[in-house]
């Protein structure tokens, strides 16, 4: 497994406060697969994203992305390990509003060993013709086209998604999740997709299902349809 999340514990509060938000997760993500994580709210899918993210600390277990141990790095090395591995994408856009759709897919390149031409990523993501507007003269799915730009630049392995559909309708949600599976494709880039919106689980390689704090399901998907043919 290329993602390996061995007895993962997570608290969050302290003394009668503490509150076990993760409790004991195991499971595991293939190279290359999408794997779509699904479960109620605060059933603890975003705290498992921050985990693998790096972002948050771990507090009982292990995850090993490739041949890196999480909780053995430093916070320089984990600070490493998010540039240099990891792109993030999440509900909303986070664009530097002062910045064109050119320059901010080309901030995300920064300092990567090994990013994609710029010009090849507009034409990935159909923004050719938009480079050079700024945020806000872009539509919600021109905008999270531009945000997946600007983590796919520096070629990361692992593509983390929080809700990357969350506050688009329809038409462009199906948009958006038909340019990560063309992502995977072309890049074969490992993607996690957290999502409450359970008819994303049909494009997935991978279905977990999360449930107060634990996977209460972990199956790969053998009639896995096309993006576009997704319903809900
Ligand atoms: P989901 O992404 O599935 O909605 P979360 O991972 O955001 O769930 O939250 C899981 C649980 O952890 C929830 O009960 C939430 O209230 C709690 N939680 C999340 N972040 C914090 C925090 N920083 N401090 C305290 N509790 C938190």
């Amino acid at each position: 497994m290329y993602l390996q999340i061995e007895n993962i514990k997570k608290y969050y509060g302290q003394g009668d406060n503490k509150v076990e938000v993760l409790r004991g997760i195991n499971c595991g993500v293939e190279k290359s697969e999408i794997c779509v994580m699904l479960g109620p709210s605060g059933s603890g899918k975003s705290t498992l994203l921050n985990l693998i993210g790096g972002i948050e600390s771990i507090d009982e277990g292990d995850i090993l992305v490739g041949d890196t141990d999480l909780g053995k790095l430093s916070r320089k090395e984990l600070a490493l390990y998010r540039r240099n591995t990891l792109g993030f994408i999440f509900q909303f856009y986070h664009l530097v509003p002062n910045l064109t759709v050119k320059e901010n897919i080309e901030s995300g390149a920064y300092l990567s060993k090994k990013p994609i031409s710029v010009d090849e990523l507009l034409k990935t993501l159909g923004l050719e013709e938009h480079k050079d507007k700024y945020p806000n003269q872009l539509s919600g799915g021109q905008q999270q086209r531009t945000a997946i730009g600007r983590a796919l630049a520096k070629n990361p392995s692992l593509l983390l998604c929080d809700e990357p559909t969350g506050a688009l309708d329809y038409k462009t949600s199906k948009d958006i999740l038909e340019l990560l599976e063309k992502i995977n494709d072309k890049y074969k880039t490992t993607i996690i997709i957290v999502t409450h919106n359970d008819a994303i689980k049909n494009m997935a390689h991978r279905v977990m299902r999360l449930r107060d704090g634990q996977i209460i399901k972990n199956k790969v998907n053998t009639s896995r349809i096309k993006a576009k043919d997704l319903e809900w």
